[in-house]
């Protein structure tokens, strides 16, 4: 998969996409990452990105012109490539709550995504409501300074349901809120010690009977 991102602090991905398994999954190939800079979309000789708001109050608003010449410009990249048309989407406070329901259909639907990240008090409604932007999603109900923080976690969210990423010991099918566990949280784990400042390890799971530990575990799934 291909993810562009449309940022005015690239430098902020820097750190949680470049350790581990999102590392690996960009050495391997399965993901690829580009971070575009929007101030060099900007306008003028400061390069201005963003204005006061109309109807007065405070904070800026990030300009449509800015950023519809940013979608389209990076829309337009990969055209020749083998992604087809990206699937654009703006992280936003009002946008529909990311689960992991959407987490999968986004993995399976798409080959290319653009995540466009506001700042300030936001972007211009009219990038939204000119369809530059596919679809609004929010990382819950509550506001950070800005989408890229929303972008790193639809990013690692979405990277481990690309095929090739999870090594099998790492595999998503049986985590919290996967169908096989009915969208319900995972069952509690334990490693070695058996015994650790006077708390034991549960005795099914030491017994070595698959079909007991499976009936605890799925006992132990929240409902
Ligand atoms: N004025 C906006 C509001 O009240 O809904 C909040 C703007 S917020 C300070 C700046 C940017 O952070 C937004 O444009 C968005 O890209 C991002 N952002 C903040 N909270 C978010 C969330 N919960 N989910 C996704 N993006 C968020």
């Amino acid at each position: 998969m291909r993810i562009d991102v449309i940022t005015l602090f690239p430098g902020m991905f820097t750190g949680p996409l470049t350790e581990s398994i999102l590392q690996r999954a960009q050495d391997e190939g399965h993901l690829e990452l580009k971070f575009h800079d929007l101030r060099e979309f900007g306008i003028g000789n400061y390069k201005q990105v963003d204005d006061s708001p109309y109807g007065g109050g405070a904070g800026m608003v990030l300009k449509p012109d800015v950023l519809v010449e940013a979608i389209e410009r990076v829309s337009n990249e990969g055209k020749e490539g083998k992604e087809g048309k990206p699937w654009r989407i703006y992280l936003s406070p009002r946008g529909e709550r990311l689960v992991q329901q959407k987490v999968e259909q986004i993995a399976s639907d798409h080959e290319w995504l653009i995540l466009l990240c506001g700042h300030y008090e936001g972007i211009d409604q009219r990038v939204i409501d000119g369809g530059w932007i596919d679809e609004e999603i929010s990382i819950g109900d509550y506001v950070l300074t800005g989408g890229e923080i929303p972008a790193m976690v639809l990013i690692d969210a979405v990277a481990r349901h690309i095929p090739g990423v999870l090594g099998k010991e790492e595999s998503a099918a049986e985590e919290s809120f996967s169908e096989s566990l009915d969208r319900k949280k995972e069952y509690p784990h334990y490693t070695r010690p058996e015994e650790f400042r006077g708390l034991n390890v549960p005795e099914v799971l030491l017994n070595g009977h698959h079909a007991e530990i499976e009936k605890w575990r799925r006992q132990q799934i929240d409902n």
